[in-house]
């Protein structure tokens, strides 16, 4: 059987190199025709042994990800649909802006978690991601992008693993595919530029920071236990306060990081004066007198199977206020994509459901909406 390539960092490939009898320098040529050049073919390495090529050619391959379709919206935005076999199909989105380009991954075929808000989780969980599926949504964005935009230095300036999946629930192959991304002989993204975003696995949030400490990104969405343990199931197991404690010591070994919560503003469910307060006294709760976390507040994406309804424009604006009026640094996310389904949470791919997706949501649809007065 062949391997793929796309699922090597620099060090996986070097090991590989070295069972054909290669040295190290040779990997690094290979690595950067893959990723830097986007070549899929050994014959185009012009500078690579013809010996080596043949060798390659009979034992690897580089096997990009097959797209099944790519939708386009009236603001730029770009998702595709990627097939990764057996009926799952997952997608990334493209987010153009003046200053940068965003590239928004997935790390699994559905998601486990079952977030009350989040198209992915109602959809349940077939399978993570390998390696090569996590780094071939970057490896044919980024050089379909410079073939279209006739271009040829870098398009996409920014990774977000905030697409299908929870990162942290498939660490083995996420963190290759980070260092793939962070590589200099690769994308050279910097750690700043790569943002892993988690519904809060404790453990493994403590293992990246040892590992690889990129910018973190945590699904807040509640300011206390009860709310959180039904819109984020995950909290029944890694409660606010260990969570909460599990962020201050990663920025032990991320050093003038910020972590970001991401809030998904629900109306009557998480949106109101009082929420907005508890989150300054959790905030307040972990704080040695230093700025350690900013709030992006995110519009949600209604979908009928959640039950749940977007906040009023004017209750997000008053919640930022309460927060920025206490000192937190608080932005409101620009719905990007939301023509095509590719804003936040509306992510659904196609996945072939092994874990009682149904039944899960069912029990969790047992929150009460209060009613909520015009402001
Ligand atoms: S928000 Fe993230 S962790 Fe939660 S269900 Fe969706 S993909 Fe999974």
């Amino acid at each position: 059987m062949t391997v793929n390539l796309l699922d090597f960092d620099l060090d996986g490939l070097a090991v590989f190199c070295q069972r054909l009898g290669e040295k190290r320098f040779r990997a690094t040529q290979l690595f950067r025709w893959i990723h830097q050049r986007g070549a899929s073919d050994f014959a185009q390495m012009s500078d690579l042994a013809k010996g080596l090529r043949d060798k390659l050619a009979g034992q690897a391959e580089i096997r990009g990800l097959t797209v099944l379709s790519q939708n386009l919206s009236c603001d730029g935005t770009i998702k595709w649909l990627f097939d990764v076999g057996d009926g799952n199909a997952v997608e990334a989105v493209f987010i153009p802006e003046d200053d940068r380009g965003t590239l928004c991954i997935s790390s699994q075929a559905g998601c486990a978690v079952g977030c009350r808000f989040c198209s992915t989780g109602h959809q349940g969980f077939s399978r993570n991601l390998s390696s090569a599926e996590i780094v071939g949504q970057l490896w044919f964005a980024e050089h379909f992008l410079r073939r279209h935009l006739n271009r040829t230095d870098r398009v996409i300036s920014n990774v977000v693993m905030m697409g299908m999946g929870e990162p942290l629930q498939n660490y083995d192959q996420l963190l290759p595919a980070l260092r793939v991304m962070l590589d200099d002989h690769a994308y050279g993204l910097s750690r700043r530029r790569l943002t892993v975003s988690t519904s809060g696995v404790v453990p493994m949030m403590d293992r990246l920071a040892q590992d690889c400490p990129v910018a973190l990104a945590v699904s807040l969405h509640a300011p206390q236990d009860a709310l959180r343990d039904n819109l984020v199931p995950l909290n029944r197991k890694y409660p606010l306060a260990e969570l909460l404690a599990a962020c201050k010591r990663y920025l032990a070994h991320a050093p003038r990081d910020f972590i970001t919560f991401e809030y998904c503003m629900l109306d009557g469910v998480n949106d109101q004066p009082e929420h907005a307060q508890q989150l300054i006294d959790l905030v307040n709760a972990h704080s040695d007198g230093k700025t350690w976390c900013k709030f992006n507040l995110i519009p949600f994406n209604p979908f009928a199977a959640s039950g749940l309804l977007r906040s009023v424009p004017q209750r997000v604006a008053a919640f930022a206020k309460i927060l920025s009026d206490a000192g937190i640094v608080t932005t409101v996310r620009k719905t990007r994509g939301d023509d095509i389904a590719a804003a936040c949470g509306q992510l659904a791919g196609s996945v072939l459901d092994r874990t009682r997706v149904d039944e899960r949501m069912a029990k969790q649809r047992t929150i009460v909406l209060k009613p909520v007065k015009e402001i």
